[in-house]
């Protein structure tokens, strides 16, 4: 009697420790290295993330329209593409304010009613789980009124070394469980300024993409001397990636766009026009035949680029094939993006591992709207309806919930 007694204690006790075990909380580190083109791992020696695909995941990510920083770090945060999330492009007129946002402008970029949707800061802190942020596009913005827990303001004349960003991610997982934050999201400018300078297939692309992969090696040892270890996710991913230009590959705006015609011309890759009443088939037709850029009305552009329903979007949109320049203004950069999604020169590099991810596991292709959703899972915490889809990322779960 008295075996079967303690027997049963035994039993009950070994349920406690599991509900335990399955209710202690994992925690979520996501890195964005800006412009890390998905192929640069397979260009350049990067041992390190490698080392985390073989740990965990492996899998190559499409950023959404335009394949641009701001559009695409806020997508990611938001899991809604540029058209629903409000900033369609790093620079864009907006017909009700009357003003042009640009992400280089403190007026427009931070006011915090361009930025609609609800970044997964938000919902996570809603939800009870704290986040600590560095420099991540829209973190030091109060949307919808609030602040993550901790961030940083972006100030160009005044950043945090990479190193030092990783100091503060580290600084985050080892404070007391009670102040540790759930979410951990970090932002770095490189490889996409040696893109630009360089062209992605150059010497010093490939030095500075080393660089980020020793960074990563330290971050991933790092966070594995922790002794909260097997509770920590890791996801290293990027925001759109990069094509070569040259100022041969220009279409000149000026042979076809007659000032004339057009209220407000804004962006590139893509441009959008705002016609003045009446001349909008003239710009369409001036448009229409031109080699190596595309022409959309608005109403047209094509389902697969989620793009022209926002009124931030001019009536007419062009579009230069990717590599090309559609300008006044050539740039003489070697490297460029803004380009179509499906182009695989703005395709990005996705590695995950942790106690959520399986093991060794190459996944297909994703949108990078299914981010905010994955993010959610992970954070155990409920999504907002958004664009994203978990169902479309699950398979590289460990345990997914069918
Ligand atoms: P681009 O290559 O033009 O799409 O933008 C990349 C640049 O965006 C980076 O080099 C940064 O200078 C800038 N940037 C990134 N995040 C932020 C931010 N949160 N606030 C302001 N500028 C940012
Ligand atoms: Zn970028
Ligand atoms: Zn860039």
């Amino acid at each position: 009697m008295n075996k079967r007694l303690s027997l049963l204690a035994l039993a009950g006790w070994f349920c406690i420790l599991l509900f335990a075990q399955q209710s202690e909380k994992n925690y979520t580190v996501i890195v964005s290295l800006d412009g890390f083109r998905w192929d640069y791992a397979e260009m350049y020696e990067t041992p390190h993330l490698d080392r985390i695909a073989a740990r965990g995941v492996k899998a190559t990510m499409l950023p959404s329209y335009p394949a641009s920083t701001f559009p695409n770090h806020y997508t990611l945060a938001t899991g809604l593409v540029p058209d629903h999330h409000g900033i369609v492009n790093n620079s864009f007129w907006d017909p009700v304010t009357q003003l042009r946002y640009s992400m280089g402008d403190s007026l427009t970029r931070n006011n915090p009613d361009y930025y609609l949707g609800e970044p997964i800061w938000i919902t996570a802190q809603k939800q009870g789980v704290s986040t600590g942020i560095t420099y991540w596009v829209g973190s030091d913005i109060p949307i919808k009124g609030v602040f993550p827990d901790s961030y940083l303001f972006y100030d160009n004349s005044n950043l945090l070394s990479y190193e030092e960003r990783i100091d503060r991610t580290l600084a985050f997982l080892e404070r007391p469980e009670e102040e540790r934050p759930g979410l951990i999201m970090m932002y770095m400018e490189e490889p996409d300024g040696v893109g630009h300078r360089s062209g992605p297939v150059s010497e010093q692309t490939g030095q500075v993409v080393q660089y980020l992969d020793s960074l990563m090696g330290v971050l991933k040892d790092r966070i594995d001397a922790l002794p909260i270890a097997g509770r920590v996710n890791l996801i290293v991913t990027s925001d759109h990636g990069m094509a070569d230009i040259n100022t041969e590959r220009v279409v000149d705006m000026d042979l076809y766009l007659k000032p004339e015609w057009c209220e407000v011309i804004d962006g590139r890759a893509p441009t959008s026009v705002f016609s003045k009443p009446g001349y909008r088939d003239s710009i369409y037709l001036a448009l229409k035949d031109v080699p190596h850029i595309q022409v959309w009305k608005k109403e047209e552009i094509p389902a697969e680029l989620n793009y022209g329903t926002s009124d931030r979007i001019g009536d007419i949109v062009i579009a230069p094939d990717t590599g090309w320049q559609f300008t006044d203004r050539p740039s003489t950069s070697k490297g460029a993006h803004g380009f179509s999604p499906f182009s695989p020169e703005m395709q990005v590099i996705f590695r995950a591992y942790g106690p959520d991810f399986k093991e060794g596991y190459k996944s297909g292709t994703f949108v990078n709207v299914d981010i905010y959703p994955l993010l959610a899972w992970l954070l155990r915490i409920t999504p907002e309806q958004t664009d994203g889809r978990f169902e479309r990322v699950k398979q590289m779960i460990k345990f997914p919930i069918d």
